[in-house]
């Protein structure tokens, strides 16, 4: 112990790499993308749901597949020691809420829309797009077989970037089929790739017979010429399966959403049958997929629920914010509507009862508070009112706080003159600062 000297500071300690703050002024266009997602929801009658950041580890097991990259080396798990219970921090959310839709019941009267926002975990090298922690909106429709909600979520989708003012967004779409059909491509693949062992890396030798399918969602450049030449899983689909594709293609023809089919498209996890689909932009990089998605018929079966069809996709916030940053397409942060300017601190009892009442008006109310430099002086103050942006700046001097009035000044409009108000009155005077004038 060190007896009188001031103590040491102690070690920084900063945040876990991969994982973000997310600080203002950036936060508000967060705030942004979520008010637009929450109107989006509203207009498809999406209703939210809100389940645990930690679910047990088996659920992801079962339900992504055991041989898919996010089980085998991106899951952060642990044992909760306390009750000896194996746990893991979603790497996605489709699988806790069909855990959540079987465990509670909810289609017992029918289908369900659903929607979340929250953060996701994987344990992956942290790059631009890529990050330990990160965001996603999902949406999910449980209880319908047909195309025409596919269709619904796609449009959906597409809506947001249309809202967003999001540029260069293409959709690419194809269909896994169903597991008899999956069967005898599986077959197909298999062969396939056994005459080119030597094309495949490890990971590949070692997944061909586990989950062949896998192969086709390689990253390896150097495997991508034996991916290309492999059977197409889309001539293996039966008439039904074709049907629900030309439901879903009809559908986007009809509301002129342009799209390409890619029969190389597979996604990450074993959870999907039929309709898979991705949105993906040129300008991210390698990072290029904003929103992905598909039907999962057998999910709620794997989870240990009666059967239902389902579908749905999510979207990665950081992605899609960064492109919107790409573009500069979103409006700075609004600035507050008042600035209150305290000459001394003996004013802020009067005041801050004035400025309640403005802010209970619906009003964005900033007061000069003092900071460990001291309130500043009348003259400092109003600078900083005039740089705030607000429209109006309050000024509680000493000669209006002995009348319990208070000065209010146009900021942003000089031909509006200075009036003196009754801080008795701030609800009559209050409502005329909400508009404008
Ligand atoms: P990728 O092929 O880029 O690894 P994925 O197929 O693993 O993506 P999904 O599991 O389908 O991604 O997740 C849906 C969306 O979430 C992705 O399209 C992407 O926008 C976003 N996303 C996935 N992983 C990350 C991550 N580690 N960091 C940031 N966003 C991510
Ligand atoms: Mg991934």
């Amino acid at each position: 112990m060190t007896e009188s000297k001031a103590p040491r500071r102690a070690e920084r300690l900063v945040g876990v790499k991969g994982m973000n703050d997310i600080l203002p002024p950036e936060s508000a266009r967060w705030e942004s993308l979520e008010a637009s997602v929450r109107e989006l929801m509203r207009c498809y009658a999406y209703e939210n749901i809100r389940t645990p950041i930690v679910e047990p580890t088996a659920l992801f097991v079962r339900g992504l597949g055991e041989v898919t990259d996010i089980v085998e080396k991106e899951m952060y798990s642990f044992d909760d020691r306390l009750n000896g219970e194996a746990l893991t921090l979603r790497p996605e959310n489709t699988a806790g809420v069909v855990r959540a839709v079987v465990e509670h019941s909810l289609l017992y009267n029918g289908a369900k829309r659903l929607y979340y926002m929250g953060p996701m975990f994987r344990h992956e090298r942290p790059q631009r797009g890529r990050y330990r922690q990160f965001h996603q909106v999902g949406a999910e429709a449980l209880g319908f077989p047909g195309g025409e909600v596919d269709a619904e979520l796609i449009l959906m989708a597409h809506a947001l970037w249309q809202k967003l003012g999001l540029e260069d967004v293409a959709l690419q779409l194809n269909s896994l089929g169903q597991p008899d059909e999956r069967g005898l491509h599986r077959q197909a693949l298999i062969a396939h790739f056994e005459q080119h062992m030597d094309a495949l890396d490890a990971e590949a030798k070692r997944r061909l017979h586990l989950n062949p399918l896998r192969l086709l969602d390689s990253k390896n450049p150097a495997m991508q010429p034996v991916i290309e030449s492999a059977p197409r899983l889309i001539d293996f689909l039966g008439t039904q399966s074709m049907a629900h594709l030309n439901t879903v293609t009809s559908i986007l023809d009809a509301n002129g959403v342009a799209y390409a089919i890619n029969p190389r498209l597979v996604r990450g996890m074993d959870y999907y049958n039929l309709t898979v689909f991705e949105f993906v932009t040129t300008r991210l990089g390698a990072q290029g997929t904003i929103c992905a998605g598909g039907r999962y018929d057998y999910l709620t079966e794997q989870v240990g629920g009666r059967p239902a069809p389902a579908v749905g996709w999510a979207l990665g916030v950081e992605r899609v914010l960064e492109l919107l940053k790409a573009q500069e397409s979103q409006e700075t942060a609004r600035a507050v509507d008042v600035y209150a300017i305290i000459a001394d601190a003996s004013g802020f009892a009067k005041a801050m009862v004035c400025l309640q009442t403005l802010r209970s008006l619906g009003l964005s109310v900033l007061m000069h508070a003092s900071a460990s430099e001291g309130l500043a002086g009348i003259k400092a103050q109003f600078k900083r009112a005039d740089s705030s942006g607000a429209r109006f700046a309050l000024v509680f001097g000493p000669d209006e706080l002995a009348q319990d009035r208070v000065t209010v000044k146009a900021l942003r409009d000089a031909s509006v003159a200075q009036v003196s108000r009754l801080i008795s009155e701030t609800r009559e005077w209050g409502i005329g600062l909400q508009s404008g004038s």
